[in-house]
């Protein structure tokens, strides 16, 4: 896809330094220009970050992007001073940032990243009251044909409510809130927050242009196949 804006010939020349003093002048014309360092660093993802200290601003991009065009170092600076001194992004560099970390050689670069750095913690199957094996096995017999591959399965360490279920396609694993791994919590709940990220092994997240789909349609449509999903849904509501 090509960008319609026109790049200043000048960014192919900068330093990464020269870059986010560009932008830090861009969004900041009347604060002195404070020392800089931008380092390049090993992390398990692609999260890069900023930080002011005693007048030094130092930014840590993720070694993911050493190699990336000027533009997208460009595009990343916007993001993170403008996080920093609370400015809405322009669309174009969010847009930019965002084609470029979707393209299918990044991606894969981060997904082997994560899977050699990324420590994830992972339980066992089994807690203290449900056993995923048991309750994965029986969904994939019911609606899957039993021809689902059984990836990873294990209970996040802390009892979230932000995130119920998750499967982590890098690990190939399913991680359930711990929140489901309670006395009190109906099995339905936890039956179709298993079968959702079933669903998410089956379907792999869809990426085109910018755009990530997660939930396609045919996900959709396979969901719907769940028996009791509106009685289900009601109840992840109320936990
Ligand atoms: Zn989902």
């Amino acid at each position: 896809m090509i960008e319609s804006e026109s790049l200043p010939a000048l960014l192919f020349f900068e330093t990464p330094e020269e870059i986010y003093a560009r932008v830090f002048r861009a969004l900041r014309p009347r604060t002195p220009l404070p020392e800089m360092r931008v380092e390049f660093c090993q992390f398990a993802n692609a999260d890069s970050s900023v930080s002011l200290r005693d007048g030094r601003l130092r930014v840590r991009i993720s070694d993911l992007l050493a190699g990336a065009p000027a533009p997208v170092i460009e595009a990343l600076a916007f993001i993170l001073l403008g996080k920093l001194y609370r400015k809405p992004v322009p669309r174009m560099y969010a847009h930019r940032y965002r084609l470029y970390m979707n393209r299918r050689d990044v991606r894969r670069q981060a997904d082997l990243v994560r899977q050699i750095r990324g420590r994830k913690f992972l339980s066992g199957p089994a807690g203290e009251h449900h056993n995923l094996e048991e309750i994965f096995e029986r969904l994939n017999a019911q609606y899957f044909d039993g021809l689902l591959g059984r990836p990873q399965l294990g209970w996040s360490r802390q009892a979230a409510r932000g995130m119920l279920g998750h499967f982590d396609p890098a690990h190939n694993a399913i991680i359930i809130s711990r929140i489901f791994d309670r006395p009190g919590v109906p099995p339905l709940a936890l039956e179709y927050v298993v079968f959702h990220e079933m669903l998410h092994l089956r379907f792999p997240v869809n990426h085109a242009g910018a755009r990530r789909r997660v939930h396609t349609r045919e996900f959709r449509e396979a969901e719907k196949k769940f028996s009791r999903l509106r009685e289900a849904k009601e109840m992840l509501k109320r936990l």
